[in-house]
């Protein structure tokens, strides 16, 4: 018998924007950015929104193939659900593309529920802890120009300027080079801003802890995928020999592909990314797993305001660490860098103030989507 929050429909949108100014981090540039968004509705009229992490075009072919396993089931059994999808394609996508689809149609089915309870998604998750998360600011990727810090130190100014506190830099440009821009970056921002490196696991162990020894001076608060995903040994081999504490697992999916990572401890930091990890459901069960080894979880986020708004009520929820009366909470990654999808989404944007982020309070999700803007960024 169909009930009020039957699902009726589950539709991938392909959205894809030019960038007026391509980019580049350590593995490619970007001349487009895009977002895969989930759409499903209920029998009462209640549309949820999800947000895949990966290239849209391969995994909205995975959501439009799983829409028949979720047509006719209750959007409520969010967990009933991810288990159905997951062990359907468990013999061939344990991670990547299959994952990702997961998680966006994971993250609507948690908007749904929120929506038709009245709640917002972080009081579904038993929180809030915190209402608002202070934010670090992520950009500072690779121009197509010459001169590299003096731009990077101008996109700092702004980002000081409009009140973060903490900034993330990108490396992996060679290792000369990115000790030459680390130490110049820092000597640019001057000794009180917090400081990131993210290499995108474009060294090798030795390298990694080469660069890192070199930079101990810079007071780098992480450095982020120095190695390869796969490569656990040498996750645990630059944590070892190198100063700065290491942060990874934006390239890791689903609480198997954490386990490892957490039973070895083979980062300090654990980075989730709802919209690739298998969503809410299971990041917060990797957060669960981390807490449990006394690891730190700082979120990653990249990609338009439906990814950031799961993202912030995952935050609301996810326990510091140790806890304490001056505890030390998790950081919202905050992507600065051009994105006119994401620019233009929600009707009401997602806007950091003094360098701190609200947690959305509406039902759901808390966000609504612009249909104007999916029409014109529709690939
Ligand atoms: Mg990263």
């Amino acid at each position: 018998m169909a009930g009020a929050t039957t699902i009726r429909g589950v539709v991938p949108h392909v959205l894809m924007a030019d960038l007026a100014e391509p980019f580049a981090y350590s593995q490619a540039w970007y001349r487009r950015r895009g977002a895969m968004l989930v759409e499903v509705t209920t029998e009462d009229g209640i549309t949820g929104w999800g947000e895949a992490f990966g290239p849209p075009e391969l995994t909205a072919p995975v959501v439009a193939w799983l829409a028949p396993l979720l047509l006719g089931q209750d959007a409520m059994a969010r967990e009933a659900i991810w288990q159905t999808l997951y062990n359907r394609l468990r013999d061939h996508g344990q991670r990547g593309i299959v994952v990702e689809a997961i998680s966006a149609i994971d993250i609507a089915l948690w908007d749904i529920a929120g929506k038709a309870l009245g709640l917002p998604v972080h009081r579904l998750l038993g929180g809030p802890l915190r209402t608002e998360v202070e934010a670090y600011a992520t950009g500072f990727y690779r121009r197509e120009r010459d001169d590299h810090l003096a731009y990077l130190a101008e996109e700092a100014g702004q980002r000081l300027a409009e009140g973060f506190r903490t900034l993330k830099l990108k490396t992996g440009w060679g290792l000369a080079e990115d000790i030459a821009l680390t130490r110049g970056f820092r000597a640019a921002i001057g000794p009180e801003v917090g400081l990131l490196v993210d290499c995108n696991h474009a060294y090798d162990a030795p390298a990694a802890i080469a660069y890192g020894n070199a930079v101990a001076a810079c007071d780098i608060g992480w450095f982020e995928e120095p190695v390869p995903p796969e490569d656990i040994d040498g996750y645990l081999e630059v944590k070892a020999r190198q100063p700065i504490p290491v942060a990874g697992g934006e390239a890791c999916f689903a609480r198997w592909g954490f386990r490892d990572m957490i039973a070895r401890r083979a980062a300090d930091i654990l980075q989730p990314d709802v919209a690739a990890c298998g969503g809410i459901s299971e990041l917060k069960k990797i957060a669960d797993m981390a807490s449990a080894f006394g690891m730190r979880v700082n979120p990653h986020v990249w990609g338009t305001g439906v990814a950031l708004a799961a993202s912030l009520h995952l935050l609301a929820v996810i326990p510091d660490n140790p806890p304490g009366l001056f505890p030390r909470a998790p950081l919202l990654e905050l992507d600065r860098s051009p994105h006119p999808v994401r620019d233009a989404l929600l009707e009401a944007p997602i806007i950091p103030r003094g360098g701190r982020v609200a947690v959305p309070q509406g039902p759901g999700l808390g966000i609504a989507v612009d249909r104007a803007a999916l029409a014109r960024f529709r690939a």
